[in-house]
């Protein structure tokens, strides 16, 4: 049998909660790296990572991480890229291509490409895909088969680098997508920005009942407000970031549903029933889109186990739908 040669002989991540571990992860299974250096902010993450053994090597530094490295991913909260940009900058080998996976990547153009020397390729990503879980025991191997991972290389990016990571992202089982970043951002504000936002109020809203939601609303809690009660879970560190760093982009797109909320709103108080079928009817032709795209499962979701939980007894087949 042949062996598969290795895309990058050396990686380099740093941070490895959910996302970086599960690169490590992936990478290893396909054998899209030769070798695995990693390295994580604190001592404790470090150590685990030591533990779970999906590095072949934990450094205490990001300096010291980026050293020989070919490829770099900065996989940390989006507010941070700046810094470690800044930090790893004087350490990079020349030809080397550095990457991310923000959520956002207006801000990480913004706060990274200054810092990097001439003669290093700079390729932000974001590999949409996620679950609401954090650290480096949440990751696994599958999380990025059939997702889209979107590129964002600046105008004059080498080509030849491009490709390299579009070699890598398709390895590691991913759909690779490439855009500008400030595209990619108008984008993501309203597929998944903006639904963090509202399940972020909706979960606060109920808390806020508080009475109800100890009692009945967690009880009876159903697909609805059980499916915002999950996204609403996700990390609240990566999420501030997020609306920060896409603010422009996140407002603008809130603007717009405030207005769509309102007219529902009338159309309900006025009893206004064909406006709301109407509405609902576009709205579900959407989600049959979606199924046919294959961005999700048409099975019925009446409290299924859902295969990407540690616990879940079903493989891991459409595993990520946070991002
Ligand atoms: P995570 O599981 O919380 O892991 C974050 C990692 O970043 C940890 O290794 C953490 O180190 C490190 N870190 C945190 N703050 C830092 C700082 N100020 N400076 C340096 N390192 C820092 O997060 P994640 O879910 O992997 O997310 C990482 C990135 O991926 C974010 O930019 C996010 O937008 C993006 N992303 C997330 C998802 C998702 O669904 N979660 C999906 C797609 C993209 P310690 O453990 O030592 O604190």
């Amino acid at each position: 049998m042949s062996q598969k040669a290795p895309i990058f002989q050396r990686i380099a991540l740093i941070g490895t909660g959910l996302i970086g571990s599960s690169i490590a992860r992936a990478a290893r299974a396909q054998s899209a790296a030769n070798t695995i250096i990693a390295t994580a902010r604190s001592a404790a993450t470090r150590k685990r990572v030591v533990e779970l053994g999906f590095a072949d090597q934990v450094v205490d530094s990001n300096a010291a991480a980026v050293k020989d490295a070919d490829l770099v991913i900065v996989c940390i909260p989006v507010g941070a890229c700046g810094d470690v940009a800044k930090e790893i900058g004087p350490h990079l080998k020349p030809g080397a291509i550095v990457s991310d996976v923000g959520s956002v990547k207006g801000s990480v153009l913004r706060d990274m490409a200054p810092h990097l020397p001439k003669g290093v390729h700079f390729i932000p990503a974001h590999p949409v895909a996620g679950t609401e879980y954090s650290g480096p025991d949440a990751g696994f191997a599958e999380l990025f088969v059939d997702r889209w991972c979107i590129l964002t290389p600046p105008e004059k990016a080498d080509a030849a680098a491009v490709q390299k990571l579009t070699a890598f992202w398709t390895a590691l089982g991913a759909k690779v997508e490439t855009m500008t970043a400030d595209h990619h951002d108008l984008v993501l504000a309203i597929t998944s920005h903006l639904p963090h936002l509202i399940a972020y109020t909706i979960v606060g809203t109920a808390d806020e009942l508080g009475q109800v939601t100890r009692s009945e609303v967690l009880q009876f809690s159903a697909g609805g407000f059980r499916d915002f009660t999950r996204i609403a879970a996700s990390d609240p560190t990566m999420w501030r970031d997020v609306f920060l760093a896409n603010k422009d982009a996140v407002l603008e797109m809130l603007g717009r549903f405030n207005e769509d909320v309102s007219a529902l709103t009338k159309a309900i108080r006025k009893g206004d029933g064909d406006a709301l079928f109407e509405h609902f009817t576009r709205t579900r032709a959407i989600r049959k889109g979606i199924v046919e795209l294959g961005q999700d499962s048409s099975a019925p979701d009446f409290g299924r186990p859902h295969p990407h939980l540690p616990d879940s007894p079903l493989p891991r087949p459409y595993a990520a739908d946070n991002e």
